[in-house]
């Protein structure tokens, strides 16, 4: 390669890189017969190890040769259609190519003389975005000068800990209530104390984001209080309790997090009680809808986010039911003027005194224009086009748990409210102790042999395997196959398992 920069003169040498990656992309779909390969970890770790990086190959060519056989022939492929373990989605060509504009450019989204018309296609976005959680229908009558808002980020994780952080700024800035503790009111001895006492209330699947921004939050190690559910959801009648116990225990509640989608059950929250409940209590609502937020444009199912409103901050992953490639996520404010808690000035950058910028809003300086995948995937399918996708997805999930439900070998633990379904073999004769015994072996032996790919988790205790449909392309063949090798390893398992209790060597 003569010059390995991008420049008016390499561009000859761009497009055929270009060319010859897609090549190798079209090999990966065509030649994939399952969804891993069955290499061993071990196996890939010495492959990888034996890489001398101290000596390049020299041309594009030979480095593609590589890394095919270092990585995509064992790439586990989410397109493929006995892929259904966890929250991956196949990804919109629109938005591939969109990713080629937006990496080769190489904008950064910071601000106005860094990225003029990406900061206003972004802009455009968040304000659609906002217009679908529909924060101006809670408050018809609100201030003109409180306007939604919202960044976009690498994830639901960062979109949490950042509405989490503006959580916590916005109750520290308003007056404690008396505790009768000696610090001042407003020093940062008061502040430290505060801080110690702040609760974050949710329920018991919250994702461990939430957790994990407690900690980088420097809050107390007991701060995140994980409510009982009705079910799988957030309770608003025990919800109203805890709010009224922990401010009698002298403590503040920093933010409650509902979930509009948890990430393991698919489950939402009902959130339009709980908006009541929280703002009865004056206490800040973040909603995640990390997995649920394509049900914003879904023709048919919005109304599963009914009360999404009343939150002060949501966050949305476009690389989960918006069918992005990663990553695209967005956290939205109600109130946008929350973001000053992100501002951080530079005379180089975003000067106090100047303009206000992109970066002014985000925890990132230098951030991608993934903005621009959901601008290329809405103009080419339209919102529709998206939530038909999701639709399917959901109508597949719905299918199969029907399959399931009929089948006498299995058995469906939960109905699926987004696209997880939740179920376990049930060889004949075994009891639930047999039948729980059974799942993780069976995920392992799936997975292991690379033909199908799918999920183990917990349920009131109890182990199941979950598949995770995001494949709204999948027919009932695809389903069928997927059941069939959780049917007969479960067989297999069940034989191995009986001969072993008998032998006493399992007891
Ligand atoms: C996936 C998920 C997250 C984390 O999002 P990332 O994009 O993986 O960082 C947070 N909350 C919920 C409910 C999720 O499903």
């Amino acid at each position: 390669m003569k010059d390995p920069l991008l420049s008016r003169e390499s561009g000859e040498d761009h497009a055929a890189a270009l060319a010859a990656a897609t090549a190798e992309v079209g090999r990966y779909l065509d030649g994939r017969t399952t969804p891993r390969s069955s290499a061993s970890p071990s196996h890939l770790a010495a492959q990888t190890a034996a890489v001398d990086l101290s000596t390049p190959l020299g041309t594009l060519e030979e480095a593609l040769v590589e890394v095919r056989g270092l990585y995509l022939d064992h790439a586990v492929g989410y397109h493929h259609p006995r892929y259904l373990a966890h929250l991956n989605c196949p990804v919109t060509i629109p938005a591939l190519a969109a990713e080629t504009l937006a990496t080769s450019v190489n904008t950064a989204v910071e601000t106005w003389d860094q990225g003029t018309s990406a900061c206003l296609i972004e802009q455009k976005l968040i304000d659609w975005t906002t217009g679908l959680i529909g924060f101006d229908r809670a408050e018809p009558t609100r201030p003109q000068q409180i306007r939604p808002d919202g960044v976009f980020t690498t994830g639901g994780t960062q979109s949490n800990l950042q509405a989490l952080f503006t959580a916590r700024e916005n109750r520290l800035a308003r007056p404690a209530p008396a505790t009768g503790d000696a610090a001042v009111p407003g020093t940062p001895a008061d502040r430290c104390a505060r801080m110690s006492r702040l609760r974050i209330v949710t329920g018991e699947h919250a994702h461990l984001s939430v957790v994990m921004a407690a900690r980088l939050l420097g809050l107390a190690p007991d701060a995140v209080i994980v409510l009982p559910g009705n079910g799988d959801q957030l309770d608003p009648a025990t919800l109203d309790r805890a709010l009224a116990s922990v401010v009698d225990a002298g403590n503040e509640v920093a933010a409650v997090v509902a979930l509009a989608g948890t990430t393991d059950h698919g489950v939402i929250d009902p959130m339009r009680s709980i908006g009541r409940v929280c703002r009865r209590h004056d206490v800040w609502l973040h909603v995640d809808a990390a997995y649920g937020g394509g049900l914003l444009v879904s023709p048919t199912r919005r109304d599963l986010l009914d009360g999404i409103e009343l939150a002060d901050s949501v966050t949305v992953d476009f690389h989960k039911t918006f069918f992005l490639p990663v990553a695209a996520s967005a956290l939205l404010l109600r109130d946008g003027s929350h973001f000053r808690h992100s501002t951080v000035s530079a005379d180089y950058l975003n000067p106090a005194d100047g303009d206000t910028h992109a970066v002014d809003k985000s925890l990132q300086t230098t951030r991608r224009f993934d903005a621009l995948k959901l601008w290329m995937t809405l103009r080419v399918i339209g919102a529709d086009g998206i939530g038909r996708l999701l639709d399917s997805a959901i109508d597949v999930a719905e299918r199969t748990a029907r399959t399931v439900e009929a089948d006498p070998l299995l058995e469906l633990v939960r109905r699926p409210e987004l696209s997880t379904v939740l179920f376990r073999p049930r060889p004949p004769g075994a009891d639930d102790d047999e039948a729980d015994s059974l799942v993780r072996p069976v995920r392992d032996a799936l997975f292991a042999e690379g033909r199908s790919v799918v999920a183990a988790t917990v349920i009131d205790g109890r182990p199941c395997l979950k598949l995770t449909v995001l494949d709204p392309n999948l027919s009932e063949e695809d389903v069928a196959a997927v059941l069939a090798d959780v049917r007969e390893a479960a067989l297999y398992l069940a034989v191995g398992f009986r001969q072993a209790t008998t032998a006493g060597v399992l007891t």
